[in-house]
């Protein structure tokens, strides 16, 4: 039984997995069971070249990011079990028991899900229908999608990020949203108490 399971390793995905792998000296986090989809056949950085996202050098590769970001991932956080090449095509259950179903016929139980599969259309989860909704903020003619959602949360135990999640398709974007969700997440594992998780140069006292 996963405590989280990212469905998606794009912007957002690894985002949120890189966030919730940096709290993994915390107490409330330690012991947390945390995976990350990462088939990245449908990223939206495939063909993407970024000029104009923070900190990231210009004319960075989308497809760079896709395997720099895993490897980050798995060189500073490997507690972080990423699953490659696995899509999910159904989610069954309620909080705190979902089951994950794959494209391989593999099944994972997870307490908590995090969807960040971006925007496409059509959506390709089952079991979420009652959820999707036509994008509020992208250009009709594109025919994205979203999940209705109040500040990621779908219902409980089930988040959305990135721009599933109704956010305009930039990248910073994507990726506050999945550092957002990860922080929700860990605030919960600490008992409501706010959580972010912050490295520095300073030495402290
Ligand atoms: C051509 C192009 C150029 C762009 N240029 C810029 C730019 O210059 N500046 C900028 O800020 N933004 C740019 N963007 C936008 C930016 O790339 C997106 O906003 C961002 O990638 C969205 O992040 P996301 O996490 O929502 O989705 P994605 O990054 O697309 O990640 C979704 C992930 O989910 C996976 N997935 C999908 N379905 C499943 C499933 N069923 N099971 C498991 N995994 C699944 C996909 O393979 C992918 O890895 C560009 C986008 C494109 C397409």
């Amino acid at each position: 039984m996963f405590d989280v399971l990212i469905i998606g390793g794009g912007v957002s995905g690894i985002s949120c997995a890189l966030v919730l792998g940096s709290a993994g000296t915390k107490p409330f986090a330690a012991t947390k069971k945390i995976g990350v989809f990462t088939h990245q056949k449908a990223s939206s950085l495939q063909d993407a070249v970024f000029n104009n996202a923070y900190g990231i050098p210009a004319g960075k590769l989308g497809s760079e990011l896709l395997t720099e970001s895993t490897s980050q991932l798995a060189a500073l956080y490997p507690q972080v079990i990423q699953l490659p090449d696995i899509k999910i095509l159904r989610i069954e259950g309620e909080y705190p028991h979902f089951t994950l179903f794959a494209n391989d016929g593999t099944t994972y139980e997870a307490q908590n899900v995090v969807i960040a599969i971006g925007a496409g259309n059509p959506f390709t989860i089952a079991g979420l229908e009652e959820y999707v909704m036509p994008h509020q903020k992208a250009n009709p003619a594109k025919n994205r999608l979203q999940l209705r959602n109040s500040d990621h949360l779908v219902k409980p135990g089930i988040y959305v990020s990135g721009t599933l999640a109704g956010w305009r398709s930039q990248l910073p974007i994507a990726a506050g949203s999945g550092a957002s969700v990860a922080t929700d997440i860990l605030t919960a594992w600490n008992g409501g108490e706010p959580v972010q998780i912050h490295d520095s140069t300073r030495v402290k006292p």
